[in-house]
């Protein structure tokens, strides 16, 4: 038999690599995919593309959002990394003032832009605030907005020709059943349903597409809601959110502990290799990455 010679530098390089298996750095795509008012109902529906996707990865039921659990200021929290008397973000604000480029508190799309020049980054919200006043606008972020399904076809088509560093994707319509229902009702699980369809149509894209094993998945819920159709509010029905994250360097079937919803542009930082900034006031929790308990 043919004896094959490894350079020693070579073979100390191979066991080095095998000895530091780090998730840093491991992921060349982040998706932070948000269902606006899903709280932690998917367990409580049929949701067969979530928990699919969820339960070959690492999830949690237990996840605290900001208070108040108001879109603004929970999207703001999951985007920059801080709580809202940080970000100090609200509906109306993000709805009006582009968000301070200068900021401390910079969103997880700033971080990466200010890292890659050239990275591709976009955002597809049915709710408009969020390109509006959450995500900085001068980073080139490639943007779009309207219906859940018009936001899930362009997305599918945005994917056809683009492999984005970073897409954030904001779904509006299971927060609208929830107002008009109540939420944990029929009305608002149904609608859970609806969107997990979306969210398998945009898991699969990135199948096909080859790059799964590239890409951070993560899936959560800005807040829940009241039965009576409300929220705002400090009960765990509208604290309490899903999150769960699928990649290669995450064993099946964890349990994410002690995760708040701030803590999820420091997940997708880690993922791509970058430093959180020292103002993030989230950190990475136990039960996603092995080398982080
Ligand atoms: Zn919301």
């Amino acid at each position: 038999m043919k004896k094959i010679l490894i350079p020693a530098f070579a073979a100390l390089a191979i066991l080095a690599t095998s000895c530091t298996k780090t998730s840093k750095g491991a992921y060349k795509h982040v998706v932070i995919l948000g269902v606006d008012g899903a709280g932690a109902w998917f367990s409580e529906t049929t949701s067969p593309n979530t928990f699919a996707i969820s339960s070959e990865g690492t999830s949690a039921y237990d996840v605290v959002t900001s208070f108040p659990t108001i879109s603004g200021q929970c999207w703001g929290s999951m985007l920059h990394g801080v709580l809202p008397e940080d970000h100090k973000l609200t509906n109306e604000i993000a709805s009006t003032v582009p968000y301070d480029t200068e900021s401390p508190y910079p969103s997880i799309f700033r971080v990466v832009r200010e890292a890659d020049p050239d990275a591709p980054l976009a955002s597809f919200s049915h709710w408009g605030p969020i390109n509006i006043g959450i995500i900085e606008n001068n980073l080139g972020v490639v943007e779009g907005t309207g219906s859940d399904p018009v936001v899930r076809d362009q997305i599918l088509s945005y994917l056809e020709g683009n492999d984005p560093t970073l897409l954030f994707i904001q779904f509006d319509s299971v927060d609208g059943a929830g107002h008009a229902n109540g939420y944990g009702t029929p009305g608002h699980l149904a609608q859970i349903t609806t969107v997990d369809g979306m969210i398998g149509e945009i898991y699969d894209a990135y199948r096909r597409k080859g790059i799964l094993d590239d890409t951070l998945f993560i899936i959560t819920a800005d807040h829940g809601g009241t039965p009576d159709g409300s929220h705002g509010g400090d009960t765990p029905a509208e604290r309490i959110v899903f999150l769960g994250i699928h990649g290669r360097t995450i064993a099946p079937g964890g349990t994410i502990s002690g995760a708040e919803i701030r803590d999820i542009p420091a997940i997708a930082a880690y993922a791509l290799g970058l430093e959180a900034p020292q103002t993030w006031t989230g950190t990475i929790p136990a039960g996603i990455f092995p080398e982080i308990r």
